[in-house]
């Protein structure tokens, strides 16, 4: 297929954070050129330029070019839409909001991160788990649900366990309260026990999963972070589907062969139109009792990773005993200050640049409203 053409069709798949539709069928995507040296010029109009979820927008258009084979450069140019196209577009956005049979109790307008990893043993589940405090402990409600199928850890990990209550057809997350936020928990350890779920294979693994997610009453949450197994796989896609807002944080250590590893899950991602959003390097270096620092395990790897895919480096987390015993004992180590500065500051980089709550920034949303309603008093 032409290269333009493909990655227009790509572009279908970036979601408008706030209007939870395709900024292709919102009208937002003018020219989209692919030159012969692979260079991509991408002309996108949004509601009104001073917009935070820009770089959203920006970054996620940039993904969908990266996972295109020839693409070697991408160019965002941004407009503002004209008066009548936004009339347009805000008519587009209701249809979609009417037509659109939701998949799941999950709006296309919440954030979802999934935590994935190039291989096992990385810190991927504890770094799941203390994102989560941290996030909820700003006060908002985190869904999490360990897909980790071959490894889950995280009711151990969370403190929360019980069995799964259904209400209606829909399964009831287990609910724990930090303050004034909570986590509401779902794990594939709560309906099968481990050696029986080591068996499974396949489509039931992909069915199983999409059932945490569609048979899930996950109503109230602001964000879903999800804990998916080690390596490439069909689980991903399976969530891809289902919930297309979804981006990719991959962990990984400094350690060479992680990046290596780190490298192909990011370009398996890539190929499955999941946009990797952020690396998180774990294990970085140790701060012993003696006060002196130790790079167990290299340096550097996660900065050198961030260039070569191109995303950023969202946190450096060191090795901590604290972060391992917590987790044996349930009470994850972001529950402490001031040790757990990293998770919290983790957490203040998605909420305020790589995956802002909507509603808080509002831009085309609440501009949409204004807009309805001289439209309203005008007629
Ligand atoms: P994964 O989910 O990638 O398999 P886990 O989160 O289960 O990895 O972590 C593997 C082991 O390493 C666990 O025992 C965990 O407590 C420990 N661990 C993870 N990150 C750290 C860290 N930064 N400092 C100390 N121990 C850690």
């Amino acid at each position: 297929m032409d290269r333009s053409l493909h990655l227009r069709e790509r572009l279908g798949l970036v979601i408008d954070p706030e209007l939870g539709a395709s900024i292709v069928e919102l009208g937002m995507v003018g020219e989209v050129e692919v030159d012969e040296t692979g260079h991509a010029r991408v002309q996108v109009s949004l509601t009104t330029l001073g917009c935070p979820l820009r770089a959203q927008i920006d970054r996620d258009i940039r993904e969908a070019a990266k996972s295109i084979d020839g693409i070697e450069s991408v160019e965002v140019v941004m407009g503002v839409l004209e008066p009548t196209a936004k009339a347009a577009l805000m008519k587009k956005a209701r249809e979609i909001a009417q037509r659109a049979a939701p998949l799941t109790t999950i709006p296309l307008r919440t954030p979802v991160l999934m935590i994935a990893s190039g291989k096992g043993g990385v810190g991927k589940s504890s770094v799941t788990a203390n994102l989560a405090v941290a996030l909820a402990m700003t006060g908002r409600t985190i869904g999490v649900l360990d897909a980790d199928i071959w490894g889950f850890s995280l009711t151990r990990l969370l403190g929360i366990h019980g069995d799964v209550e259904a209400r209606g057809a829909k399964m009831i997350p287990l609910e724990r309260n930090l303050g004034s936020g909570r986590i509401r928990l779902l794990s594939m350890g709560m309906l099968a026990p481990e050696d029986q779920a080591l068996l499974w294979r396949g489509l039931v693994v992909q069915k199983a999963v999409a059932q945490f997610i569609q048979d899930a009453d996950w109503s109230g949450i602001d964000y879903l972070l999800i804990d998916t197994p080690p390596g490439t796989g069909d689980i991903a896609m399976t969530l891809a589907r289902i919930l297309p807002q979804m981006g990719q944080i991959l962990v990984t250590t400094p350690a060479i062969a992680a990046q290596r590893v780190a490298v192909r899950a990011a370009d398996f991602a890539r190929k499955s139109n999941i946009r990797v959003i952020g690396l998180v390097e774990n294990m970085s270096g140790f701060e012993c009792s003696c006060g002196l620092h130790h790079d167990l395990f290299g340096v550097g790897g996660g900065s050198a990773l961030s260039g070569e895919l191109d995303v950023p480096l969202l946190a450096q987390i060191p090795l901590d005993a604290a972060i391992s015993e917590g987790s044996d004992a349930g009470v994850p180590f972001a529950l402490g200050e001031p040790v757990s500065g990293v998770f919290h500051r983790l957490a203040e980089v998605i909420l305020t640049d790589i995956a802002p709550p909507v509603g808080a920034s509002g831009c085309s949303a609440r501009l949409l409203d204004a807009l309805e309603r001289a439209v309203e008093a005008a007629n």
